[in-house]
């Protein structure tokens, strides 16, 4: 029996395609890893590298159903993949790194871009533009014993049937396993770490009953509803 003294948090788990739960410890997420989304967020991918923040492992989310979040009126969708670690450890060499993968999932970074362009014109962390309530929606994982390591494929994402976003993972300015090596350098990675790996361009709003369908090529797909 617990002796905790409130009731417990629930744990974020991910279903695993070929059975099983993946729990999940911490959420990473890559800024600006595709070259024409830098671009069209008005940067320039030669002169800034991509970085990272975070999201909470609660924002991730199976339902298939994307609640509009308040406090904003320009929500984006941003088609992802995300990598899931099955270990970790701390200056994980670049050549060493996609050992510690156990799989990948498709996944939307919901950005309140509003509210992120407020916090970036204010120098302010932008937190409240990414980490709100069910802002990750996931399909299930797939581990790389069923799909092995993923470098290259077609992710894409539609909304009501009309092609919004469209590139292939092999243009991800970091690959997975930099990715892995730098946030090695700065934090202590571990299993039940995920990391949303970045998205291309044609990010762009959605509205309460939009159909959003996103897909990468060897994951399958998800469809989430906004609602
Ligand atoms: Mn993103």
């Amino acid at each position: 029996m617990s002796d905790s003294v409130i009731p417990e948090p629930i744990r974020t788990t991910l279903p695993v395609s070929t059975g099983g739960t993946f729990p999940v410890r911490r959420v990473y997420c890559v800024g600006r890893n595709y070259a024409d989304h830098a671009i069209e967020m008005g940067h320039d991918p030669d002169k800034e590298l991509p970085f990272f923040f975070q999201k909470n492992a609660e924002c991730l989310d199976t339902s298939g159903e994307f609640p509009y979040p308040p406090m904003s009126s320009d929500v984006h969708h941003e088609i992802e993949i995300i990598v899931a670690l099955k270990s970790g450890g701390r200056d994980i060499a670049v050549a060493d790194a996609l050992d510690h993968v156990y799989g990948y999932a498709v996944a939307l970074d919901m950005t309140r871009r509003d509210l992120q362009g407020e916090m970036k014109k204010m120098g302010r962390p932008w937190e409240i533009g990414k980490a709100f309530e069910r802002s990750a929606p996931v399909g299930p994982l797939h581990p790389v014993a069923e799909v092995g390591y993923l470098d290259q494929g077609r992710i894409s994402l539609s909304v009501n049937g009309e092609v919004r976003q469209d590139g292939d993972i092999n243009q991800m300015i970091w690959k997975v396993p930099e990715m892995i090596a730098y946030l090695s350098q700065y934090y202590d990675i571990a299993a039940g770490d995920v990391i949303m790996s970045g998205t291309p361009a044609g990010v762009g709003p959605v509205e309460r009953g939009d159909v959003m369908v996103g897909t990468v090529e060897g994951l399958g797909e998800i469809t989430v509803t906004v609602v």
